[in-house]
């Protein structure tokens, strides 16, 4: 049984803005992320922007002024979305999914798993009214340098990143410690039962129960993984 302590008793709040509420269903339904609902450590709340306009068909965007293909995401239903959402609670950022965003890492994951309740739009088409930009984003992050056609599955990345985060949330707190990227390293090997599969054997010195030669010999994996594979992160 796990017991989650008082200092766990934080809930943090998600907010996500989205055309396509369906496509943002899915992965908070399942494994840790869902165990971080259950343990109301994290609460996902999804709305679907179009239940913000107030135009008679529902019209979320529009053509671009200037002309040029790509429909563009109005102004007008995310700012009411997010007044409203404002006002009922304060939030420490309103963020907006956009491949020229700052490209997401662990320090900014871990940064934002410190907060208490955060707003992410998700955008589509070619965008957002760059106005939504300027006047109600406090920041833009993006997963990777290629384009997606929705924010929905980059929002879905970063609250992950964030989710697994939370205090509580992972069964040992340690794991996420030793994940690739927490230290500049990329994390070590792992291995689990068989030690021996048809011959393949697992490194005898994690079968010693030496726990100080275990981490050293973690350590030394992790360095020359990293040097392998990602030398920009050995400053
Ligand atoms: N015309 C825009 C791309 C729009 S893609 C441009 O060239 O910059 C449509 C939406 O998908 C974006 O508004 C954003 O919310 C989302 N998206 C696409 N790629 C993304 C990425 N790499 N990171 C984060 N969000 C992304």
């Amino acid at each position: 049984m796990v017991v989650v302590s008082k200092e766990y008793e934080r809930c943090m709040r998600i907010d996500l803005i989205t055309l396509l509420p369906d496509l943002l269903r899915g992965p908070f339904d399942n494994s840790i992320l869902k165990r971080a609902h259950e343990r109301g450590l994290l609460e996902v709340v999804i709305h679907n922007l179009r239940d913000y306009t107030s135009h008679k068909h529902r019209q979320v965007d529009d053509y671009q002024f200037g002309g040029g293909a790509g429909m563009v995401m109005m102004i007008e239903p995310i700012a009411r979305c997010i007044e409203q959402l404002k006002s009922e609670r304060d939030y420490d950022q309103v963020i907006y999914m956009t491949p020229d965003g700052l490209l997401l890492d662990q320090p900014t994951a871990n940064k934002l798993s410190m907060s208490k309740n955060i707003i992410i739009l998700c955008g589509h088409y070619k965008g957002v009214d760059q106005r939504v930009r300027d006047h109600f984003i406090t920041q833009e992050i993006s997963i990777g340098n290629y384009v997606l056609s929705g924010g929905e599955l980059p929002a879905a990345v970063l609250v992950d990143a964030i989710g697994r985060l939370i205090p509580g949330v992972l069964n040992d707190e340690s794991s996420a410690l030793f994940d690739s990227f927490q230290d500049d390293l990329l994390a070590p090997p792992v291995y689990t039962r068989p030690e021996d599969f048809n011959g393949l054997k697992v490194p005898s010195i994690i079968l010693t129960g030496d726990e100080k030669k275990i981490s050293q010999w973690r350590h030394d994996r992790a360095i020359e993984r990293t040097a392998e594979r990602r030398p920009d992160l050995l400053k």
